[in-house]
């Protein structure tokens, strides 16, 4: 494997004091990861530095038709001071999945899984230790060859930032409202939508913009040809639980292969819940709605783990969930996986990574 060059900073910049006011995503700790490609060389030069801002020319291939992959991860501080990173291998495999369907080139999974552990290990200060706040790491790749030409990239730059970013429930988990969107779709089959890459971020703000407006907190993506089949939530993975059935949408290529989701889907089968993968429509769960079968909705995903849905408006259809309230299955599945991720319960599936 490469050697991994450090270079610590030499002006650490003051840790937050006050957790609580962390937000996601607003800063970010004293070092980042580098790595770059070129073509004939493969990827080299694999660098911890201190975190800043990188020289891009105007004419990047990124910055104009978005050849650009992401990752989202956390790193989770113990009772003990121990500091677990939650299935990374997954992220890293994935990662070259989203890789493979932009023409970026594969990385050696195990080799980026040590590199962040080694990031993390470097900012190991920066893991917050307020319940409930943790290291958001983000891992991303972007085409930066100087020429304004649509082609793969020959030079990319595979760079991870990390961001202490505060408990998405400061005042406990709250059921969110959702919009149906009818009008805009995110991704289609044969498209990028199984992937992590910036185009489909950027396809997905006018609607969520809309549904703001509207008071709702996330869009509910329909499929892209017939508006009828239930895709996903915002950026996360989305589950109904009607009657004893536990039903989420089948990864037929048009959405994102959660790690929540696939994390909830092992634990609900582990607990001998009958979970099913397969298309479930809009109107069917309006139908289970009006007979009451409708037991409990939420999405998953690394962000806010389980976020249950209080209500979902399809049309002129407004379904209430639940009451509003959170339901038991989605209480279990967060108490479970935060339980695990930040190690008050046991890991008997191998789940967590130690960072030293
Ligand atoms: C990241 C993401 C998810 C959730 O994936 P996790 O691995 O569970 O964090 C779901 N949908 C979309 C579109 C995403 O970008």
């Amino acid at each position: 494997m490469q050697e991994i060059r450090i270079e610590r900073t030499q002006h650490p910049r003051p840790k937050p004091v006050d957790e609580s006011k962390l937000g996601f995503g607003n800063i970010f700790s004293d070092h980042m990861f580098l790595m770059n490609y070129d073509e004939g060389q493969g990827w080299h030069d694999p660098r911890i530095v201190p975190y800043g801002p990188i020289e891009l020319e105007p004419s990047a291939m990124c910055l104009h038709y978005g050849q650009s992959v992401f990752e989202g991860m956390k790193a989770y501080r113990t009772k003990d001071n121990r500091i677990l990173l939650f299935r990374p291998e997954k992220n890293m495999a994935r990662l070259n999945v989203s890789n493979d369907r932009l023409c970026i080139p594969l990385i050696d999974e195990e080799f980026a899984k040590e590199a962040i552990a080694k990031l993390v290990d470097v900012d190991r200060d920066w893991v917050p230790h307020a319940e409930g706040a943790s290291l958001y790491i983000r891992p991303f790749i972007i085409g930066i060859d100087p020429h304004v030409g649509v082609h793969p990239a020959h030079h990319l730059l595979f760079v991870v930032i990390c961001s202490p970013s505060g408990a998405y429930y400061p005042e406990g988990l709250d059921p969110v409202r959702i919009y149906v969107e009818k009008n805009y779709v995110r991704a289609v089959r044969g498209g990028m939508g199984f992937t992590k890459t910036a185009g489909n971020y950027a396809a997905s703000l006018k609607a969520q913009d809309e549904a703001e407006k509207q008071h709702y907190t996330q869009v509910l993506w329909l499929d892209g040809v017939e508006r009828k089949y239930i895709e996903e939530v915002g950026t996360m993975n989305v589950f109904f639980k009607i009657g004893d059935e536990v039903v989420t949408p089948e990864l037929q290529g048009s959405i994102l292969s959660g790690i929540t989701r696939m994390s909830a889907i092992e634990l609900m089968r582990s607990w001998g819940m009958n979970v099913s993968e397969r298309r479930i429509s809009i109107q069917e769960v309006a139908d289970a709605s009006k007979e009451g079968r409708l037991e409990e909705a939420f999405g998953t995903g690394t962000a806010a783990v389980i976020s249950p849905i209080g209500e979902l408006k399809w049309g002129d259809d407004i379904m209430k969930i639940n009451d509003g309230k959170i339901g038991p299955l989605s209480q279990k599945l967060y108490d479970t996986l935060t339980g695990i991720q930040w190690g008050n319960l046991p890991d008997p599936m191998g789940w967590t990574y130690e960072v030293k």
